[in-house]
Order: structure tokens, then sequence, then C-alpha cells
């Protein structure tokens, strides 16, 4: 019999891992080839062995002095040819013109069996220097904002959201200049591809339409074979990425998420989150909640970023018009987005509350329970994992739900309807509360949690940030000997600021 070892597939090396190139296979005006800038004295402040499995990379190579120069940019990988990709985009609703990687450097691509359909995963290293892109911008990345990128992808993965991955956080005590100077740190991130809606629009805006076509080519051919035989093939990739974002858009509501900037440079071709900043998980449900601090008109708050996607999308089909070529086409594509979100959305409130089948008043006993949480600041995460607790006919254990309310009689109003309402699909308390406890996760990346990682490791304390991404790559288990990292935010935490320095 074959023992595990021989059954498993190949571990490489850090030194042996195969890159090839796919994007750096398109035309040079894609792109600038370039060399990362050394960091001073790199050392390894966490790697995702979750992320080094995706890219059959030995785990134990995380620990190698390979693995830092590889993975800060001191050290080129053999068949590595990087470079930083351009792009344009809109930044808060406003033609920004070229943008393009300035802090991104794309080594390659490495196979990842299990990512499906292109079977890879280009990796891509974030601060690690300047770039034809960066726009008189220093080309780093602090070790805060990295932080909170490497965590939140890999929380996100755990969620079972479509994301970027993070294999590993590189610091180094070399400082840069923010609001006030700050460490530094190359993120390593890992996705089939960093291609923009911008990436589309950058085209487009310059009136190229060959490079715009090359660019729609390459993408199809690589993540959307199916559309090949396609007859309307540009048109039909525009319905798939509105189709992927407005699913998106409601799987992060699901879980309280927000972008933060949903410029349409952020937005990536295959529907993933990308490009983590200032987002947040919603902790007292507001749905006019906006998590950026720089965003001070809310053009990205919780409740806009439906709207929002569906915006983006239409600069996508702007962008797309001359190979589509009908007004019409691109409309028809992007009619069904609305649709889409609300049945992804509504699909995802049922889950969370436990509710198999769909009546008729499902909606009603929604809104009325989204208006009692965000009457009663009640945190989202918190209310969603405790209401798997309710027995269907015994109100009397309802304390800990009833306790997150201001007003306690408006959730025992709410729970009457909710539990006539489950009696009526004869749903039964055991496993309801197994399913509910697969949707509504127990662990989510509060900001505060975040904070004390990124303050114990700016004291070269690394040990938080490896706890955290510990217990949040198991968002829906108990966790017992973790319940604290479940509970609601302390006082201090109210004060906090995320805005788009980074
Ligand atoms: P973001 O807001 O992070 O999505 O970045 C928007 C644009 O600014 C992208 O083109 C980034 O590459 C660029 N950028 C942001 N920060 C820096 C930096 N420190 N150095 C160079 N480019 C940056
Ligand atoms: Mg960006």
């Amino acid at each position: 019999m074959n023992s595990p070892e021989t059954i498993s597939s190949v571990r490489h090396s850090v030194t042996s891992l195969p890159i090839t190139a796919s994007f750096a296979a398109l035309p040079p005006a894609f792109y600038t080839r370039l060399a990362s800038s050394p960091l001073p004295a790199p050392y390894l402040v966490c790697a995702s062995a979750e992320a080094a499995k995706l890219i059959e990379l030995d785990t134990l190579a995380l620990e190698s002095e390979d693995f830092i120069q590889v993975f800060s940019g001191n050290a080129r990988l053999q068949q590595s040819s990087p470079l930083s990709a351009v792009y344009s985009g809109h930044q808060f609703g406003v033609w920004a013109g070229q943008l393009g990687d300035g802090r991104a450097i794309l080594l390659g691509e490495t196979a990842s069996p299990s990512t499906i359909p292109e079977g890879m995963l280009e990796l891509q290293l974030k601060g690690a220097g300047p770039t034809p892109y960066s726009r008189r911008a220093d080309g780093r990345a602090v070790l805060r904002s990295s932080i909170r990128e490497f965590l939140c992808s890999e929380a996100m993965a755990a969620l079972g959201i479509p994301t970027s991955r993070a294999l590993s956080v590189i610091g180094s005590d070399m400082r840069v200049m923010r609001e006030a100077p700050e460490s530094t740190a190359v993120v390593t991130r890992m996705a089939p591809s960093f291609v923009r809606f911008g990436s589309f629009e950058h085209w487009f805006y310059n009136d190229r339409k060959d490079e715009l076509k090359i660019l729609a080519d390459y993408v199809i051919k690589r993540s959307y074979p199916d559309l090949q035989a396609n007859p309307k093939p540009y048109k039909s990739l525009l319905q798939e990425v509105s189709r992927r974002t407005a699913e998106l858009i409601a799987q992060w509501q699901a879980v309280g998420f927000m972008h933060g900037v949903l410029n349409t440079d952020n937005m990536s071709i295959l529907g993933q989150t990308l490009d983590y900043g200032p987002y947040g998980f919603m902790e007292a449900y507001d749905p006019g909640h906006i998590c950026n601090h720089t965003d001070q008109q809310g053009r990205y708050a919780y409740k806009m970023q439906p709207k929002i996607g569906h915006w983006n999308c239409y600069a996508l089909g702007q962008a797309l018009l001359p190979l589509i070529g009908e007004v019409d086409d691109v409309h028809e594509a992007l009619a069904g987005y609305h649709s889409v979100h609300a049945a992804k959305l509504d699909a995802l409130w049922h889950a969370k509350l436990g509710m198999l089948q769909v009546a008729q008043d499902d909606q009603t006993l929604i809104d009325a329970l989204l208006a009692i949480l965000q009457h009663n600041r009640v945190d989202f995460t918190l209310f969603f994992r405790r209401l798997s607790d309710l027995q269907l006919n015994d109100s009397n254990n309802d304390a800990p739900l009833r306790d997150l309310f201001v007003e306690r009689a408006a959730f025992d109003a709410w729970a009457v309807k909710y539990r006539a309402r489950l009696k009526q699909e004869n749903s039964d308390d055991v496993t309801r509360k197994q399913s509910m406890n697969l949707v509504n996760p127990k662990y989510i990346l509060r900001n505060y949690l975040a904070q004390v990682a990124i303050e114990k490791a700016q004291q070269k304390d690394f040990s938080e940030v490896q706890k955290l991404l510990n217990i949040l790559q198991h968002p829906f288990d108990e966790q017992p000997e973790h319940a604290h990292y479940a509970a609601l935010p302390p006082d201090w935490a109210s004060g906090l600021e995320v805005s788009c320095s980074s």
C-alpha cells in the first residue's frame, strides 16, 4: 500500500518552484519589465501554509532563507522575468487616466492544480519598490496595510468568498513616510490573473482597439475558455464578469464586508475580491456605514456597493464597446446584474436565517430584521451566529440574542414571526443550527483584532498575526479556546479609523 507521502503530489522548494509567463507573452505595451528594489534586512512576518499548498510549495520552505530572499524581492527566481502592468481607471467616479502597478511586481505564474480553469496562479510582490507607474510615490507598502491585506485575503478565502490569496508578508525596518514614518513590508499575492476593469479602460481611452482585443482574447482564452466558441464572445465576457461581480458583492454583504475603494482599477476581471486597503467588516449593523475614512461622500458605503458594482460594470461595458459593436448588446449583457445580485443576496439571507424554502412574505421578515438590527445597533456577526441557537418551541433561552438589543421587545416581536415562519417548513433545531453555522461565521477580521496584531508586529512580535491567521482560516468552527476573538469590540476600538494611506 502507498504511504501518504508517496500519494501526495510534488512539493517544491522555493528555488525549484516552476515559474512560467503568460502575461509576459503579451506585447510589450502591456507592461514594463523591471527588477524589484532590494528590501534591507528582510524578515518573515507571517506566511500562509494554506496558500503555499495551492502552489504545491513545501510548507517547510516557508521557514527557509530562500523564501525570505525571493518573496522580499531580493533574489530572483530562475525562470522569472518580473514586470509591472499598465492600467487606468475611474477613481471615486472620476476618470483618473493612467495608473498601473505602482508598487506591484509580477514574478510570473506557477502551477496550481486546484485553480480552475487556469490551473495556474500568478505570483505578485506588492511593495517591492518603484515602477514606471509609481507616479512620484515610493513603490512601498507599510507593514500595517500589508498585514491587513494578508490576513483579510486568507480570511475571505476561508469564508468561501472569491479573492486573491496572500502567501506571505516579509518585513523590514526600512521606514517610509505616510502620516508618520512607518516600517515597510512586501506581501506576496496570488491570483489566476490580476487584470482589472481598468486594464480594459486603459486601451479604450487610448483609442487602441488592437490592444483591447489582444487583452480580451487573452482573458477569454485563459480564464473564460468556454466563451471561445461563443458567437458573441465579448458580449458574453461582459455578461459573465457582470454576473460574477453581482454575486461577489452579495457575498460581501452577507458577511458585512465593505471593500472601501471600489474604483474600476480595483475590480478584478475574474470577479474576485482584489486590492485590500481600507476595507472593513460591519460591526453594529448600519447599511450606510462607510469603512474608508477618506470616502467622505460614502460612495463606497455598505449599501452602495451593489450600485457601484453596476456602475463599474458599465465602465467595463463602455471599454469593451469597440469589440462588442452594438450599444444594445452592452445593455443586454448588463441587464441581468440587479436580478443576479438580488437573487444571490436573497439566497444568502435565507441561508443565514436557516430557512430552506422560499415563502411569499420572506422579504418582509428579512427587512423587519434588518430594521431592528440597525435601530438597535446590533453586532451583525454576533447576531447571526447566536441566532442558530434559537429554539423553535422555547423562548426561555433567547437571552443571549435579546441582550444584543436595547429594545428587547423589538426582538421578541420579530422572533414570534420568525418562529412561525420556521414552523411553516417544519424546521428542526439541530439541523438548522448545523446549516446556519456553516454560513454565519463566528470569527471575522474586526478592525481592532487586526490593529492589536499590527501593533505587536511593529514591536517585532509576530505571534498575534499568526494566531489571527489560524483562527480566521476556520471562521465557522467554534474554537471555544478563542471565544474572546468573537466578542464585541472593546470601547477603544470605536476610535479606530482606516484610510487610503497604505
Ligand atoms: P490603490 O488605492 O492602492 O488601489 O492604488 C491606486 C494606484 O496608486 C495604483 O496604481 C497603485 O499602484 C498606486 N499606488 C498606491 N500607493 C503607492 C505607492 N506607495 N507607491 C507607488 N504607487 C502607489
Ligand atoms: Mg489598487
